[in-house]
Parts: C-alpha cells; sequence; structure tokens
C-alpha cells in the first residue's frame, strides 16, 4: 500500500479480473481511502488457480501479482497486493463447487451456466442438505517473498432455492439464501450484501488488522 499522504488514497493492488468483485472491494475500501487497481490496471493476465484450498489460492495469486509489480518494467510504486479466493461450499455435495465455482460446468462457464448446473446437481437433495456457504480468504502480502502475509476468512451461511431470483451480484447469488433472509443474494442492494457477505466480513477483519500489520 503507498503511504497516505493527506488529501491522497492508499492503493491496493488486487489479483483479480473478475469485475463483480472488484466492484464489490472498491466500493468497500473506498470508505477507508483505499483505491483498487485491477490486473486489467496492469494489463495482467487471470493468475492460475493451482491449489487445494481456498487459502492456498488466495497465496498464489497474491505472490504471483507482487512478482509482476517489482518486476522493474511493470510497475514502481511500492504497493500492497491483496487477493481473494472464494466461492460455494455445499456440504451435500462433497464441498463442490468449492475452488472450482468459476468454472463449476467448464472453462468458458458463465455464471447461469454454472447455476443451471448446481440446480440439476441438487434436484434431489432436500431442506438441510440443500445448506450452503459462501468461503473467502482474503490475503494481504507487502512484497512477493514477504513471510508473514496478512489473512482474513469469513463464512456466509444459507441456503441453495430450488429456483434462480433477483437481479443484482454476481455469480450464485440469484440460488443463495442468506440463513434468516426469504431472499436471494442477488435480490439484496449492494450495499447490503456488502455489509454482510462472506467478502464484507472478511474485508471488515482484514480492516481492522492492516494498520498494526503494515
Ligand atoms: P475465484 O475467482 O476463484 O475466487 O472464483 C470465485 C467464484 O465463486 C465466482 O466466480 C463465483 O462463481 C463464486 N462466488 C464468489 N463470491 C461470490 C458471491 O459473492 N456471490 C456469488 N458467487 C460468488
Amino acid at each position: 500500500m503507498t503511504h497516505n499522504e493527506p488529501g491522497k488514497l492508499a492503493q491496493l493492488a488486487v489479483a483479480t479480473a473478475n469485475p463483480g468483485k472488484l466492484r464489490e472491494l472498491a466500493e468497500l475500501l473506498a470508505t477507508q481511502q483505499i483505491e483498487v487497481l485491477g490486473l486489467q490496471h496492469f494489463a495482467l493476465d487471470s493468475i492460475a488457480e493451482t491449489g487445494l484450498t481456498f487459502v492456498e489460492n488466495a497465496l498464489l495469486k497474491a505472490r504471483h501479482l507482487a512478482c509482476m509489480l517489482t518486476d522493474e518494467t511493470t510497475i514502481r510504486a511500492p504497493l500492497a497486493v491483496l487477493a481473494d479466493d472464494s466461492g460455494l461450499v455445499v456440504p451435500a455435495l462433497q464441498g463442490a463447487p468449492g475452488l472450482y465455482s468459476a468454472r463449476y460446468s467448464g472453462a468458458d462457464a458463465g455464471d447461469a451456466d454454472n447455476n443451471r448446473l448446481l440446480l440439476d446437481n441438487m434436484r434431489h437433495l432436500h431442506g438441510e442438505q440443500r445448506r450452503a456457504w459462501f468461503h473467502c480468504t482474503l490475503v494481504c502480502l507487502r512484497h512477493a517473498t514477504d513471510p508473514d502475509p496478512l489473512l482474513a476468512v469469513a463464512r456466509w451461511h444459507g441456503h441453495i432455492a430450488d429456483r434462480a431470483s433477483g437481479c443484482y451480484g454476481f455469480g450464485y447469488d440469484p440460488l443463495f439464501v442468506p440463513s434468516g433472509m426469504q431472499q436471494s443474494a442477488a435480490s439484496m442492494v449492494p450495499a447490503d450484501k456488502a455489509r454482510l457477505s462472506h467478502r464484507g466480513q472478511a474485508l471488515q477483519l482484514l480492516l481492522r488488522m492492516l494498520p498494526e500489520w503494515w
């Protein structure tokens, strides 16, 4: 993160090309005077997610981006790097879509394809078996060889509805009904989702620890 001068925003480079995630992070961090720069800003491609857990993938993505940014041909400013790995976990499907949430129905799958496949794979599941949660791991690195990353993990519990509803959000939001709610996450206005979601909770945790860590 660049050091804050009065009236100037701090900057975090974020290892995601997902516009939905970037928008949510940007809105949450703008309130803390932190500007978020996604992979597109640095003309970088998405990073391969080869880990076996959310936390491994988040670390891989953060380290990879930090490496790219310390290459002097790419950038000069000393940015901190933030990576997120998130996904939907359905215990009755042995944790699927899990790490493969973005590409559940294939490498080039869109949200609608993934949602269709999830509904199909859950058609025989009822009641408690439709329990699910979103997981989010956030990782901050000061530089590519930083041995002491900042980690924040959060979960958003709920269940998978029988059909899609709502017009906001992205990914599995139209199918995910948060605990204590009657409507899907895609029916929540963005500010409400940002406050309650796995990413929102993890970010609030991260922001509380960030000043001491940095
Ligand atoms: P990642 O880029 O590997 O972290 O992929 C995360 C995937 O999980 C997204 O592409 C979505 O399919 C799903 N996902 C993560 N967070 C959310 C959310 O807040 N709402 C809906 N789907 C989400």
